[in-house]
């Protein structure tokens, strides 16, 4: 490949991670170059369905506690820069009994880092969240600082901050390939070709046909699914209804919804046990069992919210074995630095991956703890 338009970094996928790695290089002065195969936001990889959970506290490992607190001011820092609100302050309950993983990993999470939390009994829980139907011996966990991203302006207004900055964004570009030579990368579009010092892959699921390497990254099909209530719409809005997070029977780990934000209706996701595989693989269409899935807990935990089905997306996850993202210098190219693996979780994430990235790109490293996530870790090499 011969090159043209030398740049500095050239950034391949505008996602989520992607469009927040361009702007925070193009604020720090590089001449980057944004490109993704679609014209993001778009609805055919991880970052779309009008809302995201965002909390300070991670259950994960206590390291990412510092990063999410970070997370949040540069979050703050878009929403000034840009004027878009991309945060929703609405609360965040966990519910279920004391032993349930969901309930039992939050205190450790909050309670090193002093984060408030507040622990309601059943009886308080039940006049408080009138909506909810609450087991003898459950409890709710309320997170009053938590709140909703709103994704795809969160990447338009990343997108129109690296803009702002000098950035160039190359949308629509279809299939793209890379290579690195010792002076440069080098990257083909059906548009053009391009060069820069450095690269940086961000391509969500796609990852695994881009790396050049073998990364253990598995693409996991999930639904999103939104509910009008039954009666009583005026317990189902923000405002009054916190985001919540109960367990799931098998094959799902977790249910989780997100109060009416604009009348879209009440959204419904499991996390994990989705179908697994090749991006172009994954189904596209709702399935009856989908919704079963969902009217069944809502019939058993909710029932004024059985009422229409109001819409239904899928969505997918690429998830690492260790649930820790993939972040850091590609093991065979130096000029490469790799983000991916959000894990079902990486959206809170995205305002401080940027700066992380930037980080790695400029200085070659960040004063954010990452050891967690290294390219290199055995969890990841297959
Ligand atoms: C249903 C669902 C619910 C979720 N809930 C939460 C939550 O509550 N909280 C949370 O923090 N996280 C959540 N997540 C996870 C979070 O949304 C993802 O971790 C995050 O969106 C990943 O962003 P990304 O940039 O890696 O991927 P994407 O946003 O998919 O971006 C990848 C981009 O790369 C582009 N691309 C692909 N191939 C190429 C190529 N060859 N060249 C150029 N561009 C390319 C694509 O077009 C795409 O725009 C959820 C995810 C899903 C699916």
């Amino acid at each position: 490949m011969s090159g043209h338009a030398g740049y500095d970094v050239i950034v391949l996928g505008l996602g989520g991670w992607g469009s927040a790695i361009t702007a925070r290089l193009a604020q720090r002065g590089q001449r980057v170059l944004g490109i993704d195969r679609y014209t993001p936001p778009h609805d055919k990889g991880s970052s779309h369905g009008h809302s995201r959970l965002i909390r300070v506290s991670s259950v994960e490992h206590p390291s990412y506690t510092p990063i999410m607190q970070r997370s949040y001011e540069l979050w703050h820092d878009l929403e000034q820069a840009t004027g878009l609100q991309v945060f929703t302050r609405t609360g965040g309950i966990s519910f279920g009994p004391p032993d349930e993983e969901v309930i039992r990993d939050l205190p450790p999470a909050y309670e090193p880092y002093g984060l408030p939390y507040q622990w309601i009994e059943r009886d308080e829980a039940r006049s408080r969240y009138p909506m909810l139907r609450l087991e003898p011996g459950e409890v709710v966990i309320l997170d009053e600082s938590a709140g909703i991203l709103h994704p795809e302006r969160a990447v338009e207004a990343h997108l129109a901050l690296a803009r702002q900055y000098g950035a160039e964004l190359l949308l629509g570009a279809g299939e793209t390939h890379w290579e690195a030579s010792a002076a440069a990368v080098h990257v083909r579009t059906e548009v053009g070709e391009y060069s820069a010092d450095r690269l940086v892959l961000a391509a969500g699921a796609w990852m695994p046909d881009l790396l050049g390497y073998p990364l253990n990254l598995q693409v996991e099909r999930q639904v999103m699914l939104w509910w009008q209530p039954r009666s009583h719409p005026e317990w189902f809005r923000a405002g009054t209804l916190p985001w919540f997070i109960g367990a799931c029977d098998p094959p799902y780990e977790i249910i989780y919804g997100v109060p009416d934000m604009d009348g879209e209706g009440v959204k419904f996701g499991m996390h994990r046990g989705g179908q697994l595989g090749h991006i172009d693989a994954i189904e596209r269409d709702i399935l009856p069992e989908d919704i079963a899935v969902v009217r069944g807990y809502i019939q058993r935990r909710m029932p004024e919210l059985e009422g229409t089905l109001l819409n239904a997306k899928t969505c997918v996850y690429t998830n690492t074995p260790d649930r820790h993202f993939v972040i850091g210098s590609h093991p065979l190219e130096p000029r490469v630095v790799v983000a991916g693996g959000g894990s079902g979780r990486g959206f809170k994430f995205c305002a401080v991956i940027g700066e992380i990235v930037a980080d790695l790109v400029i200085d070659g490293a960040t004063r954010h703890d990452i050891a967690l996530l290294a390219p290199t870790r055995p969890a990841v090499r297959t």
